[in-house]
Protein backbone atom coordinates (compact mmCIF):
# COMPACT_ATOMS: atom_id res chain seq x y z
CA UNK A 1 0.00 0.00 0.00
CA UNK A 2 1.35 3.71 -0.56
CA UNK A 3 2.20 5.92 1.80
CA UNK A 4 -0.16 8.23 3.45
CA UNK A 5 0.47 11.30 5.88
CA UNK A 6 -0.34 10.94 9.93
CA UNK A 7 -4.47 11.29 10.75
CA UNK A 8 -5.41 15.15 10.98
CA UNK A 9 -7.13 14.68 14.59
CA UNK A 10 -9.59 17.39 13.40
CA UNK A 11 -11.31 15.45 10.98
CA UNK A 12 -13.45 12.62 12.28
CA UNK A 13 -12.48 8.90 12.68
CA UNK A 14 -13.54 7.42 9.61
CA UNK A 15 -15.16 3.74 10.06
CA UNK A 16 -16.72 1.12 8.44
CA UNK A 17 -18.29 -2.30 6.93
CA UNK A 18 -17.27 -3.94 3.41
CA UNK A 19 -19.41 -6.64 2.98
CA UNK A 20 -22.26 -8.00 -0.02
CA UNK A 21 -24.64 -7.61 0.73
CA UNK A 22 -24.56 -5.03 3.70
CA UNK A 23 -28.21 -3.15 4.55
CA UNK A 24 -29.03 -5.01 6.86
CA UNK A 25 -25.73 -5.26 8.92
CA UNK A 26 -26.22 -4.13 12.61
CA UNK A 27 -22.59 -3.12 12.81
CA UNK A 28 -23.39 0.00 12.30
CA UNK A 29 -25.94 1.07 14.65
CA UNK A 30 -23.03 -0.62 17.37
CA UNK A 31 -20.07 1.33 16.37
CA UNK A 32 -21.84 4.56 15.87
CA UNK A 33 -23.57 4.33 19.44
CA UNK A 34 -19.53 2.74 21.12
CA UNK A 35 -18.53 5.79 19.00
CA UNK A 36 -20.64 8.69 20.64
CA UNK A 37 -20.95 6.92 23.74
CA UNK A 38 -16.83 6.85 24.44
CA UNK A 39 -17.10 10.72 22.92
CA UNK A 40 -14.77 10.00 19.66
CA UNK A 41 -15.57 12.57 16.75
CA UNK A 42 -16.03 9.19 14.40
CA UNK A 43 -18.50 8.08 11.90
CA UNK A 44 -18.92 4.54 11.42
CA UNK A 45 -20.49 3.40 7.48
CA UNK A 46 -22.10 0.26 5.64
CA UNK A 47 -19.96 0.37 2.28
CA UNK A 48 -21.15 -2.08 -0.10
CA UNK A 49 -18.49 -3.62 -2.16
CA UNK A 50 -18.82 -6.11 -4.48
CA UNK A 51 -16.34 -8.69 -5.13
CA UNK A 52 -14.54 -7.26 -8.22
CA UNK A 53 -14.16 -4.42 -6.18
CA UNK A 54 -12.33 -5.21 -3.08
CA UNK A 55 -8.77 -4.51 -4.49
CA UNK A 56 -10.31 -1.41 -5.10
CA UNK A 57 -12.29 -0.56 -1.77
CA UNK A 58 -9.16 -1.51 0.20
CA UNK A 59 -6.66 0.79 -1.50
CA UNK A 60 -9.74 3.29 -0.95
CA UNK A 61 -9.19 3.19 2.76
CA UNK A 62 -5.79 3.91 2.17
CA UNK A 63 -6.94 6.84 -0.29
CA UNK A 64 -9.97 8.45 1.92
CA UNK A 65 -7.53 7.97 5.08
CA UNK A 66 -10.29 5.38 6.93
CA UNK A 67 -8.55 4.29 9.96
CA UNK A 68 -9.99 1.13 9.46
CA UNK A 69 -12.89 -1.44 8.60
CA UNK A 70 -14.43 -4.68 9.63
CA UNK A 71 -14.73 -7.26 6.91
CA UNK A 72 -18.17 -9.57 6.33
CA UNK A 73 -18.99 -12.11 3.76
CA UNK A 74 -18.09 -12.35 1.04
CA UNK A 75 -14.51 -11.04 1.97
CA UNK A 76 -12.82 -12.48 4.67
CA UNK A 77 -10.43 -15.03 2.92
CA UNK A 78 -10.14 -12.65 0.16
CA UNK A 79 -9.18 -9.64 1.72
CA UNK A 80 -5.93 -11.35 2.85
CA UNK A 81 -3.88 -10.84 -0.11
CA UNK A 82 -4.19 -7.41 -0.42
CA UNK A 83 -2.82 -6.54 3.01
CA UNK A 84 0.39 -5.73 4.29
CA UNK A 85 0.46 -7.41 7.16
CA UNK A 86 -1.73 -10.41 9.20
CA UNK A 87 -2.18 -11.11 12.59
CA UNK A 88 -1.07 -14.80 13.57
CA UNK A 89 -4.34 -15.77 14.49
CA UNK A 90 -5.97 -14.74 11.52
CA UNK A 91 -3.49 -16.11 9.59
CA UNK A 92 -3.89 -19.71 11.43
CA UNK A 93 -8.07 -19.10 11.20
CA UNK A 94 -7.72 -18.19 7.56
CA UNK A 95 -9.79 -15.34 7.34
CA UNK A 96 -9.74 -11.65 8.40
CA UNK A 97 -12.61 -9.58 9.70
CA UNK A 98 -10.79 -6.37 10.95
CA UNK A 99 -8.16 -4.33 9.27
CA UNK A 100 -6.35 -1.04 10.82
CA UNK A 101 -5.00 1.51 8.89
CA UNK A 102 -1.36 2.68 10.71
CA UNK A 103 -0.37 5.40 8.21
CA UNK A 104 -1.24 4.15 4.94
CA UNK A 105 -0.37 0.26 5.92
CA UNK A 106 -3.15 -2.23 6.24
CA UNK A 107 -3.45 -4.79 9.30
CA UNK A 108 -5.84 -7.64 9.31
CA UNK A 109 -6.73 -9.05 12.72
CA UNK A 110 -9.58 -11.74 13.12
CA UNK A 111 -11.95 -10.74 16.81
CA UNK A 112 -14.65 -13.18 15.76
CA UNK A 113 -12.99 -16.10 17.91
CA UNK A 114 -11.50 -13.55 20.36
CA UNK A 115 -14.71 -12.04 20.68
CA UNK A 116 -17.05 -14.86 21.23
CA UNK A 117 -14.26 -16.11 24.14
CA UNK A 118 -14.51 -12.67 26.06
CA UNK A 119 -18.52 -12.74 25.53
CA UNK A 120 -18.50 -16.51 26.64
CA UNK A 121 -16.07 -15.61 30.21
CA UNK A 122 -17.96 -12.03 30.84
CA UNK A 123 -21.29 -13.50 30.47
CA UNK A 124 -21.55 -17.37 31.40
CA UNK A 125 -18.19 -19.03 32.36
CA UNK A 126 -15.35 -17.15 34.05
CA UNK A 127 -12.73 -19.64 33.55
CA UNK A 128 -12.08 -22.01 31.34
CA UNK A 129 -8.88 -23.46 31.97
CA UNK A 130 -9.17 -27.34 33.06
CA UNK A 131 -12.69 -27.47 31.03
CA UNK A 132 -13.92 -30.06 28.92
CA UNK A 133 -15.22 -28.51 25.68
CA UNK A 134 -17.47 -29.99 23.20
CA UNK A 135 -18.30 -28.23 19.80
CA UNK A 136 -21.05 -28.97 17.69
CA UNK A 137 -20.02 -27.96 14.26
CA UNK A 138 -16.48 -28.02 12.10
CA UNK A 139 -17.20 -24.47 9.46
CA UNK A 140 -15.61 -21.19 9.48
CA UNK A 141 -17.35 -19.98 12.67
CA UNK A 142 -15.93 -23.02 14.63
CA UNK A 143 -12.24 -22.74 13.81
CA UNK A 144 -12.05 -19.31 15.07
CA UNK A 145 -14.00 -20.27 18.33
CA UNK A 146 -11.97 -23.26 18.47
CA UNK A 147 -8.45 -21.60 18.38
CA UNK A 148 -9.15 -18.70 20.82
CA UNK A 149 -11.16 -21.62 23.01
CA UNK A 150 -7.85 -23.44 22.85
CA UNK A 151 -5.42 -20.19 23.92
CA UNK A 152 -7.41 -20.55 27.34
CA UNK A 153 -5.99 -24.07 28.00
CA UNK A 154 -9.14 -26.30 28.54
CA UNK A 155 -8.87 -29.39 29.24
CA UNK A 156 -10.03 -30.99 25.67
CA UNK A 157 -11.74 -29.83 23.13
CA UNK A 158 -14.03 -32.25 21.75
CA UNK A 159 -15.26 -31.32 18.20
CA UNK A 160 -18.55 -33.42 16.65
CA UNK A 161 -20.13 -32.55 13.10
CA UNK A 162 -22.95 -34.09 10.85
CA UNK A 163 -19.88 -34.50 8.27
CA UNK A 164 -17.30 -36.22 10.56
CA UNK A 165 -14.19 -35.80 7.87
CA UNK A 166 -14.11 -31.84 8.53
CA UNK A 167 -14.28 -32.44 11.80
CA UNK A 168 -11.51 -34.67 11.71
CA UNK A 169 -9.60 -32.64 9.76
CA UNK A 170 -10.02 -29.40 11.61
CA UNK A 171 -8.94 -31.15 14.46
CA UNK A 172 -6.07 -32.22 13.12
CA UNK A 173 -4.91 -28.48 11.49
CA UNK A 174 -5.10 -26.98 15.53
CA UNK A 175 -3.48 -29.47 16.61
CA UNK A 176 -0.51 -29.69 14.34
CA UNK A 177 -0.11 -25.96 15.59
CA UNK A 178 0.36 -27.14 18.71
CA UNK A 179 -3.04 -26.11 20.35
CA UNK A 180 -3.62 -28.79 23.08
CA UNK A 181 -5.74 -31.90 23.05
CA UNK A 182 -8.33 -31.37 20.20
CA UNK A 183 -10.51 -34.03 18.47
CA UNK A 184 -12.53 -34.57 15.88
CA UNK A 185 -15.84 -37.15 15.14
CA UNK A 186 -19.27 -37.77 13.70
CA UNK A 187 -22.29 -37.04 15.83
CA UNK A 188 -22.90 -40.91 16.98
CA UNK A 189 -20.06 -39.49 19.65
CA UNK A 190 -22.38 -37.29 20.67
CA UNK A 191 -23.90 -39.06 23.77
CA UNK A 192 -20.53 -40.07 25.01
CA UNK A 193 -18.75 -36.80 24.79
CA UNK A 194 -22.03 -34.68 25.98
CA UNK A 195 -21.94 -36.97 29.30
CA UNK A 196 -18.80 -35.49 30.29
CA UNK A 197 -18.38 -32.15 28.80
CA UNK A 198 -18.43 -29.13 31.05
CA UNK A 199 -19.50 -26.43 28.15
CA UNK A 200 -21.50 -27.06 25.05
CA UNK A 201 -20.82 -25.05 22.01
CA UNK A 202 -23.19 -25.03 18.99
CA UNK A 203 -21.47 -23.46 16.01
CA UNK A 204 -24.03 -25.15 13.82
CA UNK A 205 -26.65 -23.22 11.54
CA UNK A 206 -29.38 -25.49 13.16
CA UNK A 207 -31.42 -23.76 15.21
CA UNK A 208 -31.03 -20.27 13.33
CA UNK A 209 -34.38 -18.58 11.67
CA UNK A 210 -36.75 -19.36 9.75
CA UNK A 211 -35.84 -23.19 10.85
CA UNK A 212 -36.14 -22.22 14.66
CA UNK A 213 -37.40 -25.68 15.62
CA UNK A 214 -33.62 -27.17 14.62
CA UNK A 215 -31.39 -28.56 17.27
CA UNK A 216 -27.60 -29.54 16.42
CA UNK A 217 -28.07 -32.77 19.02
CA UNK A 218 -30.88 -33.76 21.29
CA UNK A 219 -30.51 -31.88 24.23
CA UNK A 220 -31.38 -34.51 26.46
CA UNK A 221 -27.81 -35.67 26.00
CA UNK A 222 -26.27 -32.56 27.60
CA UNK A 223 -25.68 -33.22 31.63
CA UNK A 224 -27.82 -30.38 33.94
CA UNK A 225 -25.32 -28.31 35.03
CA UNK A 226 -23.04 -28.13 31.83
CA UNK A 227 -22.75 -24.42 30.61
CA UNK A 228 -24.59 -24.52 26.66
CA UNK A 229 -23.66 -21.84 24.26
CA UNK A 230 -24.74 -20.89 20.69
CA UNK A 231 -23.51 -18.74 18.20
CA UNK A 232 -26.90 -18.37 16.41
CA UNK A 233 -28.17 -14.93 17.64
CA UNK A 234 -31.56 -14.87 15.57
CA UNK A 235 -33.52 -16.35 17.83
CA UNK A 236 -31.59 -14.86 20.76
CA UNK A 237 -32.90 -18.11 22.34
CA UNK A 238 -32.56 -20.62 20.14
CA UNK A 239 -34.55 -23.90 21.16
CA UNK A 240 -31.30 -25.80 22.18
CA UNK A 241 -30.44 -23.24 24.53
CA UNK A 242 -34.53 -23.33 25.90
CA UNK A 243 -34.70 -26.51 26.57
CA UNK A 244 -30.90 -26.55 28.07
CA UNK A 245 -31.99 -23.85 30.71
CA UNK A 246 -35.19 -26.02 31.10
CA UNK A 247 -32.71 -28.83 31.79
CA UNK A 248 -30.56 -26.41 34.67
CA UNK A 249 -28.04 -25.77 32.84
CA UNK A 250 -26.07 -22.37 32.45
CA UNK A 251 -26.89 -20.72 28.71
CA UNK A 252 -25.60 -18.11 26.76
CA UNK A 253 -26.74 -17.17 23.10
CA UNK A 254 -24.96 -15.66 20.29
CA UNK A 255 -25.76 -11.78 20.83
CA UNK A 256 -22.00 -11.83 22.59
CA UNK A 257 -20.13 -13.03 20.33
CA UNK A 258 -21.46 -9.87 17.61
CA UNK A 259 -21.35 -7.14 20.11
CA UNK A 260 -17.37 -8.25 21.33
CA UNK A 261 -15.97 -9.05 18.09
CA UNK A 262 -17.07 -5.25 17.32
CA UNK A 263 -15.72 -4.17 21.01
CA UNK A 264 -12.72 -5.83 20.26
CA UNK A 265 -12.40 -4.37 16.76
CA UNK A 266 -13.07 -1.02 18.22
CA UNK A 267 -10.34 -1.33 20.90
CA UNK A 268 -7.85 -2.41 17.71
CA UNK A 269 -8.54 1.12 15.90
CA UNK A 270 -8.81 3.48 18.69
CA UNK A 271 -6.85 2.07 21.59
CA UNK A 272 -9.67 2.63 24.44
CA UNK A 273 -11.89 0.50 25.74
CA UNK A 274 -15.16 -0.04 24.24
CA UNK A 275 -18.66 0.97 25.98
CA UNK A 276 -20.08 -2.40 25.38
CA UNK A 277 -22.61 -2.26 26.96
CA UNK A 278 -23.83 0.55 25.12
CA UNK A 279 -22.92 -1.22 22.03
CA UNK A 280 -25.34 -4.63 23.02
CA UNK A 281 -28.10 -2.01 23.84
CA UNK A 282 -28.24 -0.43 20.37
CA UNK A 283 -28.04 -3.56 18.91
CA UNK A 284 -30.98 -4.98 20.49
CA UNK A 285 -32.77 -1.73 19.94
CA UNK A 286 -32.15 -2.20 15.83
CA UNK A 287 -33.77 -5.66 15.97
P1 LIG B 1 -20.35 -22.65 7.71
O1 LIG B 1 -18.90 -22.40 7.52
O2 LIG B 1 -21.24 -22.77 6.53
O3 LIG B 1 -20.50 -23.99 8.60
C1 LIG B 1 -21.76 -24.49 8.91
C2 LIG B 1 -21.64 -25.61 9.96
O4 LIG B 1 -22.96 -25.93 10.41
C3 LIG B 1 -21.04 -26.89 9.44
O5 LIG B 1 -20.37 -27.53 10.51
C4 LIG B 1 -22.29 -27.67 9.02
O6 LIG B 1 -22.10 -29.08 9.02
C5 LIG B 1 -23.24 -27.30 10.12
N1 LIG B 1 -24.66 -27.39 9.81
C6 LIG B 1 -25.36 -26.57 8.98
N2 LIG B 1 -26.66 -26.92 9.00
C7 LIG B 1 -26.78 -27.97 9.86
C8 LIG B 1 -27.88 -28.76 10.30
N3 LIG B 1 -29.11 -28.53 9.86
N4 LIG B 1 -27.64 -29.74 11.20
C9 LIG B 1 -26.38 -29.96 11.65
N5 LIG B 1 -25.30 -29.26 11.26
C10 LIG B 1 -25.51 -28.27 10.38
O7 LIG B 1 -21.02 -21.50 8.61
P2 LIG B 1 -20.32 -20.60 9.73
O8 LIG B 1 -19.84 -19.34 9.12
O9 LIG B 1 -19.38 -21.47 10.48
O10 LIG B 1 -21.58 -20.19 10.65
C11 LIG B 1 -22.19 -21.15 11.49
C12 LIG B 1 -23.19 -20.49 12.46
O11 LIG B 1 -22.50 -19.56 13.29
C13 LIG B 1 -24.32 -19.72 11.78
O12 LIG B 1 -25.52 -20.01 12.45
C14 LIG B 1 -23.97 -18.27 12.00
O13 LIG B 1 -25.12 -17.44 12.14
C15 LIG B 1 -23.24 -18.34 13.34
N6 LIG B 1 -22.30 -17.21 13.51
C16 LIG B 1 -22.56 -16.31 14.51
C17 LIG B 1 -21.70 -15.24 14.70
C18 LIG B 1 -21.99 -14.23 15.80
O14 LIG B 1 -21.45 -13.11 15.77
N7 LIG B 1 -22.77 -14.59 16.79
C19 LIG B 1 -20.58 -15.08 13.87
C20 LIG B 1 -20.33 -16.03 12.86
C21 LIG B 1 -21.22 -17.09 12.69
P3 LIG B 1 -21.55 -29.86 7.70
O15 LIG B 1 -20.06 -29.68 7.70
O16 LIG B 1 -21.98 -31.26 7.91
O17 LIG B 1 -22.24 -29.21 6.51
Amino acid sequence: MSEQKKANPSLPVLLGVMGDPIAHSKSPAMHNAALQAAGVNGMYMPLHVQPEQLEAAIRGIVALGYRGVNVTIPHKEQVMQYLDVIDESARLIGAVNTIVNEEGKLTGYNTDGIGYVRSLKEEAVPELAGKRIAVLGAGGAARGVIYALALEKPERISILNRTADRAVALASDLRAHGLGDITGGGMEEAAAVLASADIVINTTAAGMHPHIDDVPVDPALIRAGAAVSDLIYNPLETRLLREARQRGCTVHGGLGMFIYQGAVAFEHWLGIPAPVETMRRAVLDSF
